[in-house]
């Protein structure tokens, strides 16, 4: 055996060690699960075990859980003979006459989390790395091996739910809350405690929670409701998995098991999960891509943010929460101060949301300089200018930044729209600069767009891309053009929700189609969110580069100089009060120019086929290499529907010759944005 290996001592204590060659993670491919079957063999051929402990020989995971990949290609029948292996071993696991124990050190999920829930102990160990879940309803399938029989039985329906819906990866404090593990302690003393609990626990597995069918009932109709009206029912995942684990107390467990599989046999052929599950490839791909470099790669240890406003400070506190240190900048001490309040806020849900402790949180904020002075900044990586949408002061910091940092320091903006070049223009070495794009709010939206230039050098490129990884955030590489690659592609689609409420369409019903369509957020609510004059200021740069097709419709320009400026001023498209519940604002009807009326399906698919066609033009202009980097960007940057896979996955699903069909009707004189992309034409 070469991924486990078995030793016995002679005090009848087994332990079962993963550990992967040749690989940072254990996870259960099809040698790891043949060669756990031989393990299984001995040890219940060896009267000698009295207590098995299963471990992980890797640093950071115990076992993340089953082989994607096999799952990705399997035909259903591969697949099915797949999710039986694993459900048999997991069974002769719970069968075994000795005690078992998990002693979960770092990454506990999926298949990983389905082994330890057949042991008679779980105890996991109090680092950070430690996470524990089920996350297979992310990747549009539910937990096969036992996991949505097994974790109803131990803690309960009800807690059970809200875990496997969302595919919460718990800390170890939480995981013993919910009475997943029986103990949380230093990993040194991980086996001894396994051994201890078996010791005074024999009978653990009649301790099982009881489920009464009448509230287990109550729980599947309620859990129903809420992920239908959550998800709109794009996701059957969660709707199947509400079925088995509400079932399962139910039902004998081979019962249950089959159902398990027949539920994850049918969501594979899905096309949602189909996306879902290309989607994690996505993201493994983005954890390491890089480029070509030829000279050595900058390492960013510490940073420098410009701007203490909403993204300035929500890029401060995200870098400082991973460990950099961040010297904070901005024109006076009222901005400083409002900027480390917002932080000290973030910090403070991060303790609440049990992210921190108390002391971590304490630590990571002390690793923040605020200041108001124009301070050196020799010792500075890495700056990421967050100011003013404001070409000509952009442009002055730069020119300052030169002269005020050392010449190898790399210097990136978070502008939205401007030209990164234009920038560059403003100091010597226009090869260190960059765009350094995050999204609102930094701390939830994974995202960063790194923009290069054709000046841009490899190596700070590639140091952004390490940097960016470093902070737990997902690049793309874009080239330098106008709206970069997100907001080129979410302009067209949030000008027009625009137009489409000029002409007399209520906005309710323009959200509403959006939503239904899969999108976290409607445009018009999305419009106010960002606010309607900053959502102004970038739709401009936007009209100035791309003209007619992007054309700012005049209701944006009316509303802004009427204050009507969104959320932040309690008045937008919609108007919002302290109760949380939003109405139209007459004030923005009254600039209300028509009265057209329209489905919710055309509406849906005018907009949608915009942010399609604006990727498509993205490809041909190559500001980014692949239909892949503009899914995983939408998905990642605006929350764009996941289950269709992104615009150009979607574009696939719904195929070309009807795409252009669409946009052909659609355009018009009075519609210019529905022009067909050049790739597009016949
Ligand atoms: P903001 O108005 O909240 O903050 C800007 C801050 O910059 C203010 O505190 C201001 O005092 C400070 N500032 C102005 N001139 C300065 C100077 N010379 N030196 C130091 N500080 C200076 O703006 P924001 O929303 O945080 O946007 C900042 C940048 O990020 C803009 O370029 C914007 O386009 C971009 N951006 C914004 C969002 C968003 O949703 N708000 C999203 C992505 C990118």
């Amino acid at each position: 055996m070469t991924n486990l290996s078995l030793t016995v001592e002679e005090s009848g204590l087994a332990i079962l060690n993963f550990d992967r060659p040749d690989s940072p993670a254990n996870i259960f491919d099809a040698k790891t699960l043949d060669e756990f079957a031989i393990a299984l063999d001995q040890i219940e051929n060896d009267d000698s075990i009295k207590n098995l402990v299963f471990t992980s020989g890797k640093p950071g995971i115990f076992i993340a859980g089953a082989d994607i990949k096999s799952i990705a290609k399997a035909t259903s029948y591969e697949l099915e003979a797949f999710l039986l292996q694993g459900q048999e071993l997991f069974d002769r696991v719970e069968a075994l006459s000795c005690g078992t124990a998990a002693a979960i050190h770092g990454a506990c999920l999926g298949g990983g989390f389905e082994l330890a829930l057949a042991c008679d102990v779980r105890v996991a160990s109090d680092d950070s790395k430690t996470k524990i879940g089920l996350p297979e309803t992310m990747l549009g399938i539910i937990p096969s091996w036992g996991g949505s029989t097994r974790l109803p039985k131990l803690i309960g329906v009800d807690k059970s739910l809200p875990l496997i819906l969302s595919g919460k990866q718990m800390a170890p404090g939480y995981a013993k809350k919910k009475g997943v593990v029986d103990d949380v302690v230093p990993n040194e003393t991980l086996v001894e405690r396994c051994i201890q609990l078996l010791r005074n626990k024999p009978q653990r597995r009649s301790l099982r929670k009881s489920n009464n069918i009448i509230s287990t009932t109550i729980a599947k109709h309620l859990a129903k409701k809420r992920v239908i009206k959550q998800t709109r029912g794009h996701y059957p995942a969660q709707l199947k998995a509400i079925d088995v684990v509400t079932a399962a107390p139910h039902r004998s467990r081979s019962e249950s098991l089959k159902a398990e599989r027949e539920a994850a046999l049918q969501l594979a052929e899905s096309e949602a999960t189909k996306n879902l599950i290309r989607l994690f490839f996505l993201t493994e791909k983005s954890k390491k891509s890089g480029v070509e470099v030829h000279q050595p790669v900058p390492e960013v240890k510490h940073c420098t943010v410009i701007g203490a406003g909403v993204m300035g400070a929500g890029i401060a506190h995200w870098t400082a929460s991973r460990k950099i240190p961040v010297l904070l900048k901005d024109i006076n001490e009222e901005a400083v101060a409002r900027g480390m309040k917002t932080i000290s806020k973030r910090f403070e849900e991060a303790v609440s949301r049990r992210i921190f402790t108390r002391s971590e949180a304490a630590e990571r904020m002390s690793l923040i300089s605020p200041t108001a002075e124009d301070v050196p900044m020799m010792n500075t990586d890495l700056v990421i200018e967050a100011a003013v949408e404001n070409m000509g002061i952009k442009r002055k910091i730069f020119a300052e930044l030169a002269s005020r940092t050392r010449g190898d320091a790399i210097l990136a903006t978070n502008t939205s729209a401007l030209s990164i070049e234009e920038l560059a223009e403003a100091i010597p070495n226009p090869e260190r600069v960059v765009g350094l794009h995050y999204f609102n709010p930094v701390h939830r939206m994974k995202l960063v767009e790194i923009i290069y230039t054709k000046d841009t050098s490899p190596a700070i490129i590639q140091a952004c891309l390490n940097f960016v990884r470093k902070t737990g955030k997902s690049p793309v590489l874009v080239r330098d053009s106008p709206g970069f690659l997100v907001n080129r592609i979410l302009m067209p689609y949030l000008i027009e929700a625009g137009n489409l409420f000029q002409q007399g369409i209520p906005p309710k019903k323009i959200d509403e189609a959006m939503l239904d369509f899969g999108m976290p957020v409607g445009p018009i609510q999305l419009l106010d969110d960002i606010g309607l004059d900053v959502a102004l200021h970038v739709a401009d740069t936007m009209e100035s580069a791309f003209d007619e097709r992007m054309k700012v419709p005049k209701i944006l320009r009316k509303l802004v100089k009427a204050k009507v400026l969104g959320r932040k001023s309690g008045t937008g498209i919609y108007l919002y009060d302290s109760s949380g519940q939003k109405k139209v604002n007459p004030e923005a009807s009254y600039f209300v120019t028509g009265a057209k009326s329209m489905t919710t399906a055309e509406i849906a698919e005018r907009l949608s086929l915009l942010m399609v066609a604006e990727s498509f033009r993205c490809l041909e202009e190559g500001i980014v290499d692949s239909a892949d980097d503009i899914d995983f960007a939408m998905i990642m940057g605006t929350g764009w529907a996941p289950f269709r896979g992104g615009p150009m996955a979607y574009a696939e699903t719904i195929g070309e010759s009807y795409i252009r069909e669409r946009l052909e009707q659609f355009h018009d004189k009075d519609s210019p944005a529905y022009e067909i992309p050049k790739s597009l034409r016949k």
